[in-house]
């Protein structure tokens, strides 16, 4: 992946110098988030969803019940991810410039059904250690007829781009010795302390990478 769009579609137009397309920009992004936002156009109409997601090497992985509708439908389809990363809420002198600082990255292309066995175990891994990086080998592997009510569809990260904005309130320069407040109100999603299920046998450690 290079600093140029595989596509035309995902060419960052608008304020296109906070856009990127490197490989690396793109990862960090997707193995930091938690949610995705999927889009189809739908049978009924468009439709967004939020989801779980895992990544592997180029590929993003979606997972659900098998007959979730969104799912069946994006197979072979045309398909849109939106993973976002909120930094923070930038408080400007006019309502025009207030904004958000972010990290977000959209991913189009076609969605496909994973079948392979190997394929399956490395996208239900890619899932499930996004609560914490060893978590899938740490519990109770999914056995046939869990596998076979699960529906999950791989998406390659090669139509990709990121777009990311930073810094303070962008004021118009005859706004800025107006008598309001501005600045950031940084945003940050982090972990608490873990709360054991209520029937956890005593003696269980909590692991590490949780
Ligand atoms: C948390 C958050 C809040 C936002 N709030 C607003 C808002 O209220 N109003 C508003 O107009 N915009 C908002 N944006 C920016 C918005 O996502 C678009 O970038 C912007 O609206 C330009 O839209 P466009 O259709 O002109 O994009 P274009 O630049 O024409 O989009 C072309 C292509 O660029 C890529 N692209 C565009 N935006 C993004 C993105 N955010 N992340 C990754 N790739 C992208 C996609 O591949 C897209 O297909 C927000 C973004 C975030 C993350």
């Amino acid at each position: 992946m290079s600093n140029e769009p595989a596509s035309d579609r995902v060419r960052v137009r608008r304020l296109a110098e906070r856009g990127s397309y490197d490989q690396q920009t793109v990862h960090a992004i997707l193995d930091e988030a938690l949610v995705a936002h999927v889009g189809i156009a739908g049978d009924r109409g468009p439709v967004v969803l939020p989801m779980t997601f895992g990544r592997a090497a180029d590929t993003l992985y979606l997972h659900g019940a098998v007959g979730n509708d969104l799912l069946v439908q994006a197979d072979g389809a045309d398909v849109c991810v939106t993973v976002t990363l909120l930094d923070g809420l930038v408080i400007a002198r006019s309502a025009f410039h207030h904004s958000m600082n972010y990290r977000s990255v959209v991913v189009r292309g076609p969605a496909r059904r994973v079948a392979d066995p190997d394929e399956l175990e490395l996208a239900l891994r890619s899932i499930t250690d996004r609560v914490g990086v060893g978590r899938y080998d740490d519990c109770r592997r999914p056995d046939p007829s869990e596998i076979r009510k699960t529906r999950v569809m791989a998406v390659p990260l090669t139509e990709v781009s990121a777009k990311v904005r930073t810094g303070g309130p962008v004021d118009d320069e005859a706004d800025r010795d107006l008598d309001h407040w501005a600045g950031v109100v940084p945003l940050v999603t982090r972990r608490g302390p873990v709360e054991p299920a209520a029937d956890l046998p005593a003696g269980i450690p909590t692991p590490p990478y949780l």
